[in-house]
């Protein structure tokens, strides 16, 4: 059966946990083992999806249609797996599992408590994936950082399967910081032996110890947190700040944090690590042979984790390209028809975001008409899309109010529409239509040169769509839909083939983008910017082309 790690945090939060976790299941991956992560978060929400994206980042929207945390993207970004509901757990879903239980009558004469009860169900989703058979290892991932209180059952959980399960089987990595004091010029271990103690106090003893620093750790470091925290010198790892998150596994690599956590499993069975395509797309994403400059229209943009998997997919896109993607964040909220050139300009693509509510759509309706009116590379993702049809809507057809019904609820002409289905739904936690569903294309469409294929399948998460009683009236002013759900007719891909790239989708190509399969839509979004920037740059230097021909 499974074997299970636990990595927990210390000291501090945003440490990059997911990302060490990430990069830990990659190397054991390349090294032929079947591996998965999960991530427990402490928090009493049953899931993120109703989360202010302010709040938590992204929500990540797995295959099944689950509302997830941000890191299991990363997960599947490295891993090249899907994920799933199981994945991802929250203090929320555990206390509903337990209470739902208990109003069955199945602790009928217990009082129910935190212990046993709720470590109990802790326990049992610890162990869960690993009893499927599927998988060699289980990395569980404990949100927040010890100490906090929300932690203190999982920690627990942690403890109990450390004791319960034999030795060779558990794993515990604990993550801290190691600051460096400039004044000093001292790197200090003390947040970390007391993060250990702490660790300790609840019982549960750390076989590895990962710092994050900013200086290298040096023999002697390395030597006295190992005394201090009565671990192996070998079993304390240096997690340098890496210049991307797609080198933290071959870091990892060089300190053995792979094979020390083997060894202490009893695996023996291992190959040398298959990295070579994960070597071939660093090498790129290293040594970009150009650059262009992508503007990201949203209204979260203060916060970098908000779109997370849309700056991911460009990464990855980008080094399929061979092109740096630099991109630029634009606040919807400020563009007018005022100010569009100038705040738009210098771009060789433009990419519209999801998001929900009214705020800012009017500034991404602005952005939209400037690319298309302009030429410029365009990529609209579920709301972005929706934005393109009101867009297109006013100024193409004429049809001035045309809105959507999130919107404006009474507008005359909803060329945007809630899903019949979502009608009669008053709850809001996890009931938007969610997950993957199947596309058909149309042959001959930008979509179907971009996937070279006419059956995909994409995830979704959204409660609008596009009015088909409009179709007509689109398709003779120009717009072509060329992608959609078989079942229903929903429309899911829209695009303008007299604009070089003009495409509006109303799934989201960046939840299934991973280092080993960028999206399509982004290689091919990149592709078509750079050729902007190219043909840009021969209008600006005709001279100099003339010259170099
Ligand atoms: N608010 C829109 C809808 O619910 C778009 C959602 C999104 O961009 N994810 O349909």
């Amino acid at each position: 059966m499974a074997k299970y790690i636990f990595v927990t945090g210390g000291v501090t939060s945003s440490l990059g946990k997911g990302i060490i976790a990430a990069s830990l299941a990659k190397l054991l991956q390349a090294r032929g083992l079947s591996v998965t992560i999960q991530k427990l978060d402490p928090y009493i929400n049953v899931d993120p999806g109703t989360l202010n994206p302010y709040e938590h980042g992204e929500c990540y929207v797995t295959e099944d249609g689950a509302e997830t945390d941000l890191d299991l993207g990363h997960y599947e970004r490295f891993l090249n797996i899907y994920t799933s509901q199981s994945n991802n757990v929250t203090t929320g879903r555990i206390y509903q599992t337990v209470i739902n239980k208990e109003r069955q009558g199945a602790f009928l004469g217990k009082t129910v408590q935190v212990v046993p009860h709720i470590t109990d169900e802790i326990k049992r989703r610890m162990l869960f994936l690993g009893k499927e058979g599927k998988y060699d290892i289980v990395i569980t991932e404990i949100g927040g950082t010890v100490g906090d209180i929300e932690s203190l059952p999982f920690i627990e959980a942690v403890r109990q399967l450390q004791w319960e399960l034999p030795e060779e089987d558990v794993v515990v990595v604990h993550l801290t910081l190691i600051p460096y004091l400039k004044a000093a010029k001292e790197l200090k271990t003390k947040p970390t032996q007391h993060s250990v103690k702490m660790l300790s106090e609840t019982g549960v003893h750390p076989d590895v110890i990962v710092c994050r620093t900013e200086e290298p750790l040096g023999n002697d470091i390395k030597r006295k947190i190992a005394l201090f925290c009565n671990v192996k010198t070998e079993a304390v790892i240096e997690a340098m700040d890496a210049p991307t998150i797609y080198e933290v596994p071959l870091e990892m690599l060089r300190e053995k944090l792979d094979l020390i956590c083997m060894k202490k499993l009893r695996i023996t069975n291992f190959k040398e690590p298959e990295l070579d395509k994960w070597k071939g797309f660093l090498d790129k994403l290293k040594y970009p042979k150009s650059k262009v400059t992508i503007g990201l229209i949203g209204k979260y943009i203060e916060l970098q984790d908000a779109y997370k998997s849309i700056l991911e997919s460009f990464v990855h896109a980008g080094a399929m390209n061979e092109v740096k993607v630099q991109v630029v964040n634009v606040h919807s909220e400020y563009i007018t028809e005022e100010n569009v050139a100038e705040k738009l300009e210098g771009l060789d693509g433009l990419l519209v975001a999801p998001g929900f509510g009214v705020r800012g759509i009017e500034g991404k309706i602005v952005a939209v008409q400037y690319a298309r009116e302009k030429q410029l590379p365009f990529f609209g993702i579920c709301l972005g899309m929706q934005m393109a049809v009101i867009e297109y809507g006013r100024n193409v057809l004429g049809i001035k109010d045309a809105h959507s019904t999130e919107m404006d609820a009474n507008t005359a002409n909803p060329v945007i529409n809630m899903m019949e289905e979502q009608k009669q739904i008053t709850m809001m936690g996890g009931t938007m239509r969610l997950g993957a569903y199947p596309c058909e294309i149309t042959a001959g469409t930008l979509a179907h040169k971009i996937y070279n294929n006419l059956h995909i399948s994409e995830r979704h998460r959204h409660r609008y769509e596009f009015n088909n009683k409009y179709q007509e009236q689109y398709e003779k002013a120009g717009m072509v839909f060329s992608g959609r759900n078989p079942e229903t007719n929903l429309v899911e891909i829209m695009e303008i083939p007299s604009h070089p790239f003009f495409i509006g989708v109303q799934y989201h190509p960046e939840l299934k983008s991973t280092v080993e399969k960028p999206a399509p839509l982004f290689v091919s979004f990149v592709a078509a910017a750079k050729q902007y920037n190219e043909q840009k740059s021969s209008l600006k230097n005709p001279v100099l082309q003339g010259e170099i021909i």
